[in-house]
Protein backbone atom coordinates (compact mmCIF):
# COMPACT_ATOMS: atom_id res chain seq x y z
CA UNK A 1 0.00 0.00 0.00
CA UNK A 2 2.82 2.30 0.88
CA UNK A 3 4.71 1.76 -2.67
CA UNK A 4 1.17 3.12 -4.43
CA UNK A 5 1.88 6.93 -4.07
CA UNK A 6 5.58 6.54 -5.25
CA UNK A 7 4.70 4.11 -8.70
CA UNK A 8 2.57 7.26 -9.38
CA UNK A 9 4.99 9.92 -8.95
CA UNK A 10 7.29 8.20 -10.66
CA UNK A 11 4.47 7.97 -13.40
CA UNK A 12 3.69 11.79 -13.07
CA UNK A 13 7.23 12.48 -13.65
CA UNK A 14 7.76 10.15 -16.52
CA UNK A 15 5.12 11.82 -17.77
CA UNK A 16 5.84 15.02 -17.47
CA UNK A 17 9.70 14.29 -18.94
CA UNK A 18 8.08 13.14 -21.84
CA UNK A 19 6.05 15.92 -22.55
CA UNK A 20 8.58 18.30 -22.20
CA UNK A 21 11.00 16.50 -24.29
CA UNK A 22 8.55 16.19 -27.01
CA UNK A 23 7.77 19.58 -26.59
CA UNK A 24 11.76 20.79 -26.77
CA UNK A 25 12.97 18.18 -29.23
CA UNK A 26 9.49 18.77 -31.60
CA UNK A 27 11.23 19.06 -35.32
CA UNK A 28 11.77 22.73 -36.28
CA UNK A 29 10.13 23.89 -32.89
CA UNK A 30 12.60 27.02 -32.94
CA UNK A 31 10.42 29.23 -34.43
CA UNK A 32 12.05 32.37 -33.06
CA UNK A 33 15.19 31.24 -35.00
CA UNK A 34 13.03 31.81 -38.22
CA UNK A 35 15.63 32.56 -40.81
CA UNK A 36 18.91 31.49 -38.60
CA UNK A 37 18.06 27.81 -38.95
CA UNK A 38 18.53 25.06 -41.17
CA UNK A 39 15.51 23.24 -42.35
CA UNK A 40 17.40 21.86 -45.20
CA UNK A 41 15.90 18.07 -45.17
CA UNK A 42 18.92 15.21 -44.36
CA UNK A 43 18.93 12.23 -46.99
CA UNK A 44 17.99 8.74 -45.06
CA UNK A 45 17.57 11.32 -42.38
CA UNK A 46 21.42 11.36 -41.60
CA UNK A 47 23.21 12.24 -44.62
CA UNK A 48 23.48 15.48 -46.35
CA UNK A 49 22.49 17.08 -49.59
CA UNK A 50 24.68 16.72 -52.26
CA UNK A 51 23.39 19.16 -54.25
CA UNK A 52 24.64 22.56 -54.00
CA UNK A 53 22.67 25.66 -53.33
CA UNK A 54 24.53 27.00 -56.64
CA UNK A 55 23.40 23.77 -58.39
CA UNK A 56 20.19 23.41 -57.41
CA UNK A 57 19.06 27.47 -58.09
CA UNK A 58 20.97 26.20 -61.68
CA UNK A 59 19.03 23.23 -62.38
CA UNK A 60 15.78 25.63 -61.14
CA UNK A 61 16.56 28.11 -63.34
CA UNK A 62 16.85 25.38 -66.35
CA UNK A 63 13.08 24.07 -65.36
CA UNK A 64 11.68 26.82 -64.96
CA UNK A 65 13.10 28.32 -68.75
CA UNK A 66 11.91 25.19 -69.68
CA UNK A 67 8.42 25.34 -68.46
CA UNK A 68 7.60 28.94 -69.29
CA UNK A 69 8.27 27.86 -73.32
CA UNK A 70 4.40 25.80 -72.78
CA UNK A 71 2.61 28.09 -69.71
CA UNK A 72 0.68 30.92 -70.41
CA UNK A 73 1.84 33.27 -68.18
CA UNK A 74 -0.77 36.30 -66.53
CA UNK A 75 1.04 39.18 -67.52
CA UNK A 76 -0.76 41.96 -66.04
CA UNK A 77 1.69 43.78 -63.71
CA UNK A 78 -1.08 44.89 -61.29
CA UNK A 79 -1.86 40.97 -60.66
CA UNK A 80 1.92 39.72 -60.85
CA UNK A 81 3.44 42.35 -58.70
CA UNK A 82 0.92 41.78 -56.27
CA UNK A 83 1.21 38.25 -56.31
CA UNK A 84 5.03 38.57 -56.26
CA UNK A 85 5.07 41.22 -53.21
CA UNK A 86 3.14 38.58 -50.80
CA UNK A 87 5.13 35.81 -51.51
CA UNK A 88 8.40 38.38 -50.96
CA UNK A 89 6.80 38.64 -47.86
CA UNK A 90 6.48 35.15 -46.49
CA UNK A 91 10.25 34.48 -48.13
CA UNK A 92 11.73 37.23 -46.20
CA UNK A 93 9.81 35.85 -42.85
CA UNK A 94 11.21 32.11 -43.83
CA UNK A 95 13.97 30.12 -43.76
CA UNK A 96 14.96 30.40 -47.33
CA UNK A 97 18.31 30.43 -48.58
CA UNK A 98 17.81 31.15 -52.26
CA UNK A 99 15.84 34.28 -53.97
CA UNK A 100 12.76 33.73 -55.24
CA UNK A 101 10.72 34.26 -58.84
CA UNK A 102 7.14 34.07 -58.18
CA UNK A 103 5.30 34.32 -61.48
CA UNK A 104 1.43 33.79 -62.04
CA UNK A 105 -0.20 31.62 -64.69
CA UNK A 106 -2.99 31.71 -66.91
CA UNK A 107 -4.48 28.30 -65.57
CA UNK A 108 -8.28 27.11 -64.15
CA UNK A 109 -6.33 24.76 -62.20
CA UNK A 110 -6.46 25.69 -58.61
CA UNK A 111 -2.70 24.86 -57.60
CA UNK A 112 0.24 26.31 -56.73
CA UNK A 113 4.23 25.11 -57.37
CA UNK A 114 7.72 25.44 -56.93
CA UNK A 115 10.44 24.11 -58.37
CA UNK A 116 13.75 23.63 -56.65
CA UNK A 117 16.12 26.87 -56.17
CA UNK A 118 12.97 29.20 -55.62
CA UNK A 119 11.47 29.18 -59.15
CA UNK A 120 7.78 29.49 -58.07
CA UNK A 121 4.28 29.72 -60.18
CA UNK A 122 0.89 30.08 -59.01
CA UNK A 123 -2.21 29.57 -61.01
CA UNK A 124 -4.65 32.00 -61.54
CA UNK A 125 -7.39 28.97 -60.29
CA UNK A 126 -5.62 29.47 -56.97
CA UNK A 127 -5.76 33.26 -56.74
CA UNK A 128 -10.02 33.09 -57.86
CA UNK A 129 -10.56 30.09 -55.31
CA UNK A 130 -9.20 31.75 -52.53
CA UNK A 131 -11.91 33.18 -49.96
CA UNK A 132 -8.48 35.84 -48.92
CA UNK A 133 -5.53 36.75 -48.36
CA UNK A 134 -3.99 34.53 -45.74
CA UNK A 135 -5.71 31.48 -47.58
CA UNK A 136 -4.09 32.72 -51.06
CA UNK A 137 -0.49 33.22 -48.37
CA UNK A 138 -0.96 30.04 -46.54
CA UNK A 139 -0.79 27.65 -49.60
CA UNK A 140 2.22 30.21 -51.02
CA UNK A 141 4.07 29.40 -47.62
CA UNK A 142 3.27 25.95 -48.25
CA UNK A 143 5.31 25.57 -51.40
CA UNK A 144 7.81 28.02 -50.45
CA UNK A 145 8.58 25.53 -47.82
CA UNK A 146 8.77 22.74 -49.95
CA UNK A 147 11.74 24.79 -51.38
CA UNK A 148 13.21 26.08 -47.97
CA UNK A 149 13.21 22.32 -46.85
CA UNK A 150 15.20 21.04 -50.16
CA UNK A 151 12.73 18.27 -50.79
CA UNK A 152 13.52 17.64 -54.16
CA UNK A 153 17.19 17.80 -54.06
CA UNK A 154 17.18 15.55 -51.37
CA UNK A 155 15.05 13.09 -52.71
CA UNK A 156 17.90 13.82 -55.58
CA UNK A 157 20.52 13.37 -53.12
CA UNK A 158 18.65 9.51 -52.28
CA UNK A 159 19.25 8.54 -55.58
CA UNK A 160 23.03 9.74 -56.21
CA UNK A 161 23.75 7.97 -52.66
CA UNK A 162 22.20 4.66 -53.91
CA UNK A 163 24.31 5.13 -57.43
CA UNK A 164 26.88 7.36 -56.63
CA UNK A 165 28.85 6.66 -60.11
CA UNK A 166 26.10 7.42 -62.43
CA UNK A 167 25.12 10.62 -63.32
CA UNK A 168 21.43 10.95 -62.52
CA UNK A 169 19.39 11.72 -65.41
CA UNK A 170 17.13 14.35 -63.28
CA UNK A 171 19.91 16.66 -63.49
CA UNK A 172 19.16 16.97 -66.91
CA UNK A 173 16.59 19.62 -67.34
CA UNK A 174 14.17 18.11 -69.92
CA UNK A 175 12.61 15.30 -67.73
CA UNK A 176 12.13 17.63 -64.62
CA UNK A 177 10.58 20.23 -66.77
CA UNK A 178 8.19 17.85 -68.63
CA UNK A 179 6.87 16.68 -64.60
CA UNK A 180 6.63 20.29 -63.78
CA UNK A 181 4.39 20.59 -67.31
CA UNK A 182 1.92 18.14 -66.06
CA UNK A 183 1.94 19.27 -62.60
CA UNK A 184 0.70 22.56 -64.11
CA UNK A 185 -1.62 20.55 -66.71
CA UNK A 186 -2.90 18.50 -63.43
CA UNK A 187 -1.79 15.50 -65.11
CA UNK A 188 -0.35 12.35 -63.59
CA UNK A 189 3.32 12.75 -62.27
CA UNK A 190 5.60 11.14 -60.37
CA UNK A 191 5.28 12.78 -57.10
CA UNK A 192 7.73 10.95 -54.89
CA UNK A 193 10.69 12.12 -57.39
CA UNK A 194 9.06 15.59 -57.23
CA UNK A 195 10.04 15.25 -54.01
CA UNK A 196 6.17 14.68 -53.00
CA UNK A 197 5.84 12.13 -49.94
CA UNK A 198 3.40 11.92 -47.27
CA UNK A 199 6.36 13.15 -44.72
CA UNK A 200 7.48 16.06 -46.98
CA UNK A 201 4.07 17.55 -47.35
CA UNK A 202 3.53 17.27 -43.34
CA UNK A 203 6.80 19.01 -42.94
CA UNK A 204 5.80 21.30 -45.89
CA UNK A 205 2.70 21.85 -43.90
CA UNK A 206 4.28 22.63 -40.67
CA UNK A 207 6.68 25.12 -42.12
CA UNK A 208 4.16 27.00 -44.08
CA UNK A 209 1.97 27.32 -41.21
CA UNK A 210 5.19 28.94 -39.10
CA UNK A 211 6.00 31.14 -42.12
CA UNK A 212 2.72 32.32 -42.23
CA UNK A 213 2.42 33.04 -38.25
CA UNK A 214 5.82 34.66 -38.74
CA UNK A 215 4.69 36.81 -42.06
CA UNK A 216 1.93 38.03 -39.35
CA UNK A 217 -1.03 36.07 -41.51
CA UNK A 218 -3.40 34.06 -39.56
CA UNK A 219 -1.86 31.21 -39.35
CA UNK A 220 -5.51 29.09 -40.20
CA UNK A 221 -5.45 30.44 -43.41
CA UNK A 222 -3.57 27.41 -44.63
CA UNK A 223 -6.13 24.86 -43.09
CA UNK A 224 -8.96 26.68 -43.77
CA UNK A 225 -8.38 26.37 -47.47
CA UNK A 226 -7.43 23.19 -47.40
CA UNK A 227 -10.67 22.30 -45.35
CA UNK A 228 -12.56 23.89 -48.21
CA UNK A 229 -10.56 22.26 -50.87
CA UNK A 230 -11.78 18.97 -48.76
CA UNK A 231 -15.53 19.80 -49.25
CA UNK A 232 -15.25 20.49 -52.77
CA UNK A 233 -13.34 17.25 -53.60
CA UNK A 234 -16.51 15.61 -55.17
CA UNK A 235 -18.15 18.40 -56.76
CA UNK A 236 -15.79 19.76 -58.87
CA UNK A 237 -12.98 16.17 -59.53
CA UNK A 238 -11.86 17.82 -62.73
CA UNK A 239 -10.88 21.32 -61.95
CA UNK A 240 -8.93 20.09 -58.25
CA UNK A 241 -7.74 16.94 -59.77
CA UNK A 242 -4.03 18.39 -59.90
CA UNK A 243 -4.79 19.80 -56.39
CA UNK A 244 -5.31 16.84 -54.64
CA UNK A 245 -2.93 15.07 -56.87
CA UNK A 246 -0.06 17.30 -55.52
CA UNK A 247 -1.59 17.77 -52.20
CA UNK A 248 -3.07 14.84 -50.92
CA UNK A 249 -5.85 15.31 -48.94
CA UNK A 250 -5.39 13.58 -45.64
CA UNK A 251 -7.45 13.98 -41.92
CA UNK A 252 -4.15 13.86 -39.99
CA UNK A 253 -2.35 16.54 -41.92
CA UNK A 254 -5.34 18.89 -40.85
CA UNK A 255 -5.12 17.29 -37.81
CA UNK A 256 -1.29 17.96 -37.26
CA UNK A 257 -1.84 21.23 -38.76
CA UNK A 258 -4.38 22.32 -36.23
CA UNK A 259 -1.83 21.15 -33.78
CA UNK A 260 1.50 22.94 -35.31
CA UNK A 261 -1.11 25.97 -34.84
CA UNK A 262 -1.26 25.51 -30.77
CA UNK A 263 2.20 25.56 -30.49
CA UNK A 264 2.93 29.09 -32.26
CA UNK A 265 3.10 32.11 -29.81
CA UNK A 266 0.03 34.19 -29.68
CA UNK A 267 0.24 37.69 -31.65
CA UNK A 268 -2.38 40.64 -30.64
CA UNK A 269 -3.38 40.72 -34.14
CA UNK A 270 -2.96 38.57 -37.81
CA UNK A 271 -3.48 39.75 -40.99
CA UNK A 272 -6.61 37.70 -42.29
CA UNK A 273 -7.75 40.04 -45.88
CA UNK A 274 -7.18 43.19 -47.43
CA UNK A 275 -8.29 45.45 -49.43
CA UNK A 276 -5.96 44.76 -52.11
CA UNK A 277 -6.56 41.43 -52.39
CA UNK A 278 -10.48 41.91 -52.92
CA UNK A 279 -9.77 44.66 -55.73
CA UNK A 280 -6.41 42.29 -57.65
CA UNK A 281 -8.86 39.18 -57.68
CA UNK A 282 -11.97 40.99 -58.86
CA UNK A 283 -9.59 42.66 -61.67
CA UNK A 284 -8.39 38.85 -62.24
CA UNK A 285 -11.83 38.01 -62.84
CA UNK A 286 -12.72 40.61 -65.18
CA UNK A 287 -9.67 39.52 -67.36
CA UNK A 288 -10.56 35.92 -67.17
CA UNK A 289 -14.22 36.55 -67.66
CA UNK A 290 -12.99 38.68 -71.09
CA UNK A 291 -10.62 35.94 -71.99
CA UNK A 292 -13.74 33.59 -71.86
CA UNK A 293 -16.54 35.31 -73.75
CA UNK A 294 -13.78 36.09 -76.29
CA UNK A 295 -12.73 32.27 -76.39
CA UNK A 296 -16.71 31.97 -76.60
CA UNK A 297 -17.29 34.22 -79.50
CA UNK A 298 -14.13 32.33 -81.25
CA UNK A 299 -15.68 28.67 -80.92
CA UNK A 300 -19.13 29.81 -81.96
CA UNK A 301 -17.80 31.60 -85.31
CA UNK A 302 -15.96 28.30 -85.98
CA UNK A 303 -19.41 26.61 -85.27
CA UNK A 304 -21.01 28.33 -87.70
CA UNK A 305 -18.87 28.08 -90.34
CA UNK A 306 -19.85 24.77 -92.44
CA UNK A 307 -16.50 23.27 -92.37
CA UNK A 308 -16.24 19.18 -93.08
CA UNK A 309 -15.13 18.60 -89.30
CA UNK A 310 -18.08 17.69 -87.52
CA UNK A 311 -18.27 17.84 -83.82
CA UNK A 312 -18.96 15.17 -81.27
CA UNK A 313 -20.83 15.98 -78.11
CA UNK A 314 -18.72 15.23 -75.15
CA UNK A 315 -15.21 16.19 -76.03
CA UNK A 316 -14.59 19.77 -76.24
CA UNK A 317 -11.72 21.26 -74.07
CA UNK A 318 -12.20 22.77 -70.64
CA UNK A 319 -14.13 25.89 -70.89
CA UNK A 320 -14.89 25.73 -74.48
CA UNK A 321 -19.12 26.19 -73.92
CA UNK A 322 -18.95 26.33 -70.41
CA UNK A 323 -20.30 29.64 -69.13
CA UNK A 324 -18.27 31.21 -66.74
CA UNK A 325 -20.66 32.50 -64.74
CA UNK A 326 -22.16 29.13 -63.70
CA UNK A 327 -18.47 27.82 -63.05
CA UNK A 328 -17.90 30.11 -60.47
CA UNK A 329 -21.14 30.74 -58.51
CA UNK A 330 -19.15 31.64 -54.92
CA UNK A 331 -17.56 35.12 -56.55
CA UNK A 332 -18.58 38.83 -56.06
CA UNK A 333 -19.81 40.80 -58.99
CA UNK A 334 -17.36 43.35 -59.99
CA UNK A 335 -19.67 45.94 -59.59
CA UNK A 336 -19.70 45.48 -55.58
CA UNK A 337 -16.33 47.22 -55.75
CA UNK A 338 -15.49 50.76 -55.57
CA UNK A 339 -12.34 50.51 -57.45
ZN1 LIG B 1 3.12 20.22 -50.83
Amino acid sequence: MRRKPVKFLSYGLAAILLLSSSYAFRKHGDVENIGNRSVSGRVFKILPNMVSLEKEIQLGQQIAAEFEQTARLVEDPVISDYIDRIGQDIVKHSDAKVPFHIKVIDSDEVNAFAFPGGYFYVNKGLILEAENESELAGVMAHEISHVTARHATTRMSKGQYIQLAAIPALFVGGYWAQMGIQNALGLGINLELMGITRESEREADQLGIQYLWNTGYDPNGFVSFFEKMKRQEKSQPSRLAGWFRTHPSTDDRIVAALDEQRYLPEKDMYVINTSEFKSVRTRLLEIDNAQKAEQDEINSLEQKRPTLKRRTDGDDGDGTETDPEKRRPTLKRPTDEPE
